[in-house]
């Protein structure tokens, strides 16, 4: 027997019953030999830290714009906090972390450079919009590893897939990370809006101290507690309904402060969506400039192309190719 078939028997002898089971998966788009140490989630997740589209997340925006200080929130702290938060709730519930982890390092691939900023500009520029959740799935689908896709399990793609609020994923092991990831976001973008001194403490509804915690760590762990004793051995995953409550005013004080306060105060937004425009009408114009991988999808759908290739880039590759197309060079 191999290691992998010894973790596939620990998995059916004590996961919780509601738990997706490596064996159980509904399999790869194509075929794909097992590996003697790891099951099939495992396998997943290495090929997803190990991709292109996961190293550049070091250099996309969360909520502010990465290169302002060193001590703020990329996209890629992001997925290794809404990981950790998600591997802990997954463990403690019996539920697969394997797959768990998979999804969490995969969810948000997807991202555009510049956050949702960058979201809201290629959502206006493409005929059908534009959603990080669905590129995300195409990142692993169709782009990644030259342009064939990393070959992942269903189970892995659909969490990836169904990772936003109004999505509804088919394996307990998604709706984890579903909720990981506002867990993550409304604590660390909370905090580095404070960091940013778009808030101050006092802002901060008092209530709501009380009843989560004061800091980003107490808030982590009453969120993460609650959670885990509502849905421990039940078929659904969810905080009992005071703190839902409580969570939801949260997100909504942080829209209205924080995102509300951005979208309308940040100067640099109308150059970024100014910038991504012209981006993308550049490469509509000359697809020859796209990189040859991308320009043999081109004859399928041209503006999703072109969409791929912007969304695929980080805040400063956008910034660099923007400044090489259309800023002149000085004479040295
Ligand atoms: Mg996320």
């Amino acid at each position: 027997m191999t290691i992998r078939e010894h973790k596939e028997q620990r998995e059916q002898a004590y996961l919780s019953p509601y738990a997706a089971k490596s064996i159980n998966s509904a399999g790869r788009k194509l075929p794909s030999e097992k590996c003697d140490l790891r099951t099939e989630y495992q396998k997943d997740r290495d090929r997803i830290t190990h991709c292109k589209a996961f190293r550049r997340l070091k250099h996309k925006t969360q909520v502010f714009i990465s290169p302002e200080g060193d001590h703020y929130r990329t996209r890629l702290t992001h997925t290794l906090e809404v990981a950790q938060i998600a591997r802990t709730i997954a463990s403690a519930l019996s539920l697969n972390e394997d797959l768990t982890e998979a999804i969490a390092l995969g969810h948000d691939m997807g991202h555009t450079p510049f956050g949702h900023t960058g979201e809201d500009a290629l959502d206006t520029l493409l005929p059908g919009g534009f959603r990080h959740n669905e590129q995300s799935a195409r990142v692993v689908e169709h782009l990644e590893n030259e342009g064939r896709g990393l070959n992942l399990t269903a189970e892995v793609i659909d969490g990836i897939l169904n990772h936003r609020t109004s999505c509804n994923p088919s394996t307990l092991e998604g709706h984890v990370v579903r909720i990981s990831d506002k867990i993550a976001y409304t604590n660390h973008d909370l905090d580095d809006a404070l960091r940013a001194k778009i808030l101050s403490s006092a802002d901060f509804p008092e209530y709501i101290n009380e009843t989560l915690g004061k800091t980003p760590s107490q808030r982590i762990d009453f969120m993460v507690k609650n959670l885990v004793e509502n849905s421990l051995n039940k078929p659904e995953i969810s905080f009992s309904l005071d703190v839902a409550k409580i969570t939801n005013e949260l997100r909504l004080f942080l829209t209205e402060n924080v995102y509300a306060n951005m979208l309308l105060h940040h100067r640099e937004r109308n150059k970024i969506q100014t910038m991504l425009r012209l981006l993308f009408e550049y490469y509509s114009e000359n697809p020859q400039k796209l990189p040859p991988e991308l320009t043999a999808r081109m004859d399928n759908n041209p503006t999703q192309t072109v969409a791929d290739y912007i969304a695929g880039m980080t805040d400063r590759f956008a910034m660099n190719s923007f400044s090489d197309i259309f800023i002149p060079e000085a004479w040295n």
